[in-house]
């Protein structure tokens, strides 16, 4: 036993550790061939995700472009070609879309202008507007450049399909310069940068209706349309200045502190406002924004820290619960009347609320 090789002895008591039951051996080929079918399935569950983004999103921003002050085309649909896809989905992208080194369209949402002119996903773009599109990135920049370069006028495309030619007339629709991303990301979050609005995957699983997921794009799309992006940098630097003239008078350095509190300075009030401009952009794009409410309902039975918190970054569930139903009734009360659904501002509120003969109002 002594002369056994340290190795064997070790092998053996390995072996003893081992499951005990026989499983069925799996081949390598048929893992590889579950492996491409899995891929595929990632690829249509995302497409899913992203065609529902987009519908809501293009109906929000559609809808508010009056109330923007950046405008942009949108056509509606979304290309790839095999050089833009991920390299481990080239094969699921081309067996799903029939996407080839052409730009391929791989999703035409409900709605949008691509659908009304009955652009179909596989469809090979060869050309807008006589101008001839490769594939690749330079393909891609000049389709955008085309469209962009339009400012909404109708675009001809051709495009292959199967092995036809078929001229397709699209007009796209104008719409709030702020385009929304999805972000694979678990977390359920929302948020805007001045010129963007980003979207989880988790937030997309936690908005179960549209009438929510609306309601939170509409908040995101008011923090850039009311410049709390830039209010806030500009209270960060106002609150750095500070900092720094206290520093120089204590000789203690407040700087960062003191930035953190120009960051914090009205982040509360911006929240409230962006939920209450979010409830009129949903509104105006047809969404029940009473059932967006139930949305902090529903965030305060998964994080229920989020009901009482104070003097945090935002208000409290229960208060956003409260304001949205608020608003929600405010829109009511304007469409009952006939009147647009324009959110009242500090300046009109006084006016709105005291109508010509009526005697005071509290
Ligand atoms: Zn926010």
């Amino acid at each position: 036993m002594k002369h056994l090789p340290l190795f064997v002895l070790l092998a053996l008591a390995l072996a003893a550790c081992a499951p005990q039951s026989r499983v069925p051996e799996i081949s390598r080929k048929a893992a590889e061939e579950e492996a491409r079918k899995q891929r595929e399935i990632v690829v249509l569950e995302r497409m899913k995700v992203q065609d529902r983004l987009r519908r809501v999103d293009f109906a929000v921003r559609a809808a508010n472009v009056d109330l923007c002050k950046e405008k942009a085309p949108a056509v509606g649909f979304l290309t790839m070609d095999r050089d833009s896809a991920p390299p481990e989905y080239r094969d699921a992208y081309a067996s799903l879309y029939g996407v080839t080194r052409q730009m391929t369209v791989i999703s035409v949402f409900g709605g949008g202008p691509a659908a009304r002119a009955e652009l179909a996903v596989g469809d090979r773009i060869v050309s807008v507007n006589g101008k001839i599109i490769g594939g690749g990135s330079s393909g891609r920049s000049r389709v955008a450049k085309l469209i962009a370069e339009g400012k909404g006028r109708p675009l001809s495309l051709m495009v292959r399909r199967g092995v036809a030619l078929v001229p397709v007339e699209l007009t796209p629709a104008m719409v709030c310069n702020y385009p929304t991303f999805l972000r694979n990301d678990d977390s359920v979050n929302a948020f805007a940068d001045g010129s963007r609005i980003i979207v989880t995957s988790g937030l997309m699983r936690f908005a179960e209706a549209d009438d929510e997921l609306a309601f939170v794009i509409g908040h995101e799309l008011a923090h850039n349309t009311m410049g709390h992006i830039e209010a806030k940098t500009g209270n960060m630097i106002l609150g750095g200045i500070v900092g720094a003239i206290l520093t120089g008078l204590s000789g203690v350095n407040v700087i960062d502190p003191m930035m953190q509190v120009g960051v914090l300075a009205f982040s509360q009030e911006f929240e409230a406002e962006a939920d209450y401009v979010g409830v009129y952009y949903a509104a105006k794009a047809g969404y029940d924004t009473k059932k967006a409410a139930y949305f902090w309902r529903r965030m305060a039975a998964a994080h229920p820290r989020a009901i009482g918190l104070q003097g945090t970054t935002h208000p409290s569930s229960a208060k956003r619960f409260l304001a949205v139903e608020a608003a929600t009734r405010e829109v009511a009360g304007k469409r009952a009347r006939g009147e647009p659904l324009v959110p009242y501002m500090k300046s009109s509120r006084k006016r709105a609320s005291k109508p010509a003969g009526s005697g005071p109002t509290q």
